[in-house]
């Protein structure tokens, strides 16, 4: 598996929506099969508490991420990183500083045997308003048109009140990450009794237990460049 996947070029695309689209996989997907996405800041690494992440020297991964990233991917489902970098747009960091950042953060989860099928960000300020920015799910729609992917069978991990409102809109499942909403978080209220993984640890068994729980249509196989049918 990571051998075929070392093989896939990276490739970053223009996208029209002024968002950014990494696509680390070719070729195109069986239909409907879910997807796991992940939110970045917060989830994959570590927040800075009031900065951004301007360069892969300030890219910490949370701790046991990688490890559950490498359980995950044993699903054989699409990892979908889906993030705002509103920093681009404030001119903080330029877009190609943010594709060596995030080339550096997939090859080292490709290292650990964990392919990231694409990341998708928003760059935009939140004054833009753009239509990409979570909490609205334009990013999650256009990963399942390019992935051909069943929102509504897949789950969303992330750490803020954005994260979960976008992967409501959007149908997907929204699982929380880390001990509770990240201080950018407007609401708390709403999140009482969705799923919570308190930490990388306890990610796995949440994740998979949703997506067992999910409806799979097994005449449609997914994720077929990894070669195994989720059943
Ligand atoms: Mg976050
Ligand atoms: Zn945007």
């Amino acid at each position: 598996m990571l051998a075929r996947a070392r093989q896939l070029s990276w490739r970053p695309v223009k996208a029209p929506l002024n968002h950014m689209r990494l696509l680390f996989l070719e070729g195109r997907l069986n239909p409907q099969g879910p997807a796991i996405f992940i939110d970045r800041d917060g989830v994959i690494n570590h927040r800075r508490a009031g900065d951004y992440v301007l360069s892969w020297s300030q890219f910490a991964f949370t701790p046991g991420i990688r490890q559950a990233l490498r359980e995950l991917a044993l699903l054989r489902l699409p990892i979908i990183v889906i993030s705002n970098q509103s920093a681009v747009g404030r001119g903080l960091l330029d877009a190609s500083a943010l594709e060596t950042i995030t080339r550096r953060m997939q090859e080292a989860l490709l290292n650990d045997g964990t392919p990231i099928a694409a990341v998708y960000y928003c760059t935009h300020k939140p004054e833009d308003g753009c239509i990409c920015r979570k909490p609205r799910p334009a990013l999650l729609h256009r990963a399942a048109a390019d992935f051909c992917i069943d929102l509504a069978n897949s789950v969303f991990i992330g750490d803020s009140d954005s994260d979960l409102r976008a992967a409501e809109a959007a149908g997907c499942q929204p699982v929380l990450f880390g001990p509770g909403l990240t201080a950018c978080s407007d609401s708390a209220v709403w999140i009482n009794g969705l799923p919570v993984a308190a930490s990388a640890k306890e990610l796995v068994g949440v994740v998979s237990k949703l997506l067992n729980k999910s409806t799979v249509n097994p005449a449609a196989p997914t994720y077929a460049p990894y070669g195994r049918v989720l059943t």
